[in-house]
């Protein structure tokens, strides 16, 4: 590998780019990262990988030398046309926002192919969340996620839930996949460098949810209701939810489940919110 920091200075140099910061913006210049990215998401041939915010193409350069194919998905014109030039016809470049474009259509022409798909990213953070959520939610055919995100949400994402890190977020990773952790990033390993510190983390997805539930939407609709009112016993923050109509049908499922009538949200495995939510299914008589 080149030296990372030159070839960044000089490509910048070259076209006139100034690091927009409001599209997050940051390019890595850090070799070992760089290298960890790569080996942790275990590139094959057979691989089509869909890189999201390639910028540069730094980790482009390196991806095209692994895989059978990279589709990569950038917002800024200005960086397509550097990749254009970089890379002409060893990648295929979407020159869109990753929150509209129809990634299960696009995974599915991949599938037709054989290829299995990965996606590797150095994501622009103010998008973390949709964009992780867009990827888990939409149920694509996807293998697994190895992304940098700035390290508190990494800390939120991949924590089992009812740790002291979990959030609603926390929840619906575990449904969807597993989570890993795989390498703190410090500022300096970026051009120029942004306010937090990162970290490399990867998501391989489940085949199966990871709870049995008659319906999704209310689990994470319920989990969603717990956590915005987190410091309330799970009794108060449901009681003004529209999933009860009195107190009395909750403290009912409370004591069918064995849960202590204080307990808060926070407090809960994933596996109890879906008991939970299938009581309240039950009392309706569904
Ligand atoms: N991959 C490059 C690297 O590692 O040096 C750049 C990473 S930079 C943190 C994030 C990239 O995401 C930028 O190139 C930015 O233009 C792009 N980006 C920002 N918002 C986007 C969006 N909504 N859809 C696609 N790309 C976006």
């Amino acid at each position: 590998m080149e030296n990372v920091i030159e070839e960044t200075k000089s490509i910048m140099k070259k076209y006139g780019i100034r690091a927009n910061k409001n599209l997050g913006q940051n390019f890595l210049i850090d070799e070992d990262t760089i290298n960890t990215i790569i080996e942790s998401a275990e590139i094959k041939k057979e691989d089509c990988v869909i890189e999201i915010g390639p910028g540069l193409g730094t980790l482009t350069k390196e991806l095209v030398k692994k895989a059978g194919k990279v589709i990569c998905i950038e917002l800024d014109s200005k960086m397509i046309s550097i990749l254009k030039d970089r890379f002409s016809e060893e990648v295929t470049l979407i020159n869109q926002d990753i929150l509209k474009v129809d990634l299960k259509e696009l995974i599915e022409e991949q599938k037709k192919e054989k290829r299995v798909v990965k996606i590797v990213a150095n994501l622009p953070y103010y998008i973390t969340t949709p964009i992780v959520m867009k990827l888990l939610e939409e149920r694509l055919e996807i293998e697994s996620i190895t992304i940098m995100i700035q390290k508190e949400v990494a800390e939120r994402l991949t924590c089992i839930p009812g740790e002291k890190d979990s959030g609603a977020i926390t929840y619906s990773v575990y449904y969807y996949a597993q989570a890993k952790r795989i390498k703190e990033v410090p500022n300096s390993s970026f051009l120029p460098e942004p306010e937090v510190t990162s970290e490399v983390i990867q998501l391989i997805l489940r085949k199966e949810p990871v709870v049995k539930v008659k319906d999704e939407k209310l689990l994470f609709q319920l989990i969603k209701v717990a956590f915005m009112q987190r410091r309330k016993t799970l009794q108060n923050a449901l009681s003004k939810s529209p999933f009860f109509e009195n107190k009395q049908q909750i403290k009912q499922i409370l004591e069918k489940l064995q849960l202590d009538e204080k307990v808060r949200g926070e407090e809960l495995t994933i596996e109890q919110f879906a008991e939970i939510a299938n009581q309240i299914i039950q009392q309706k008589g569904e």
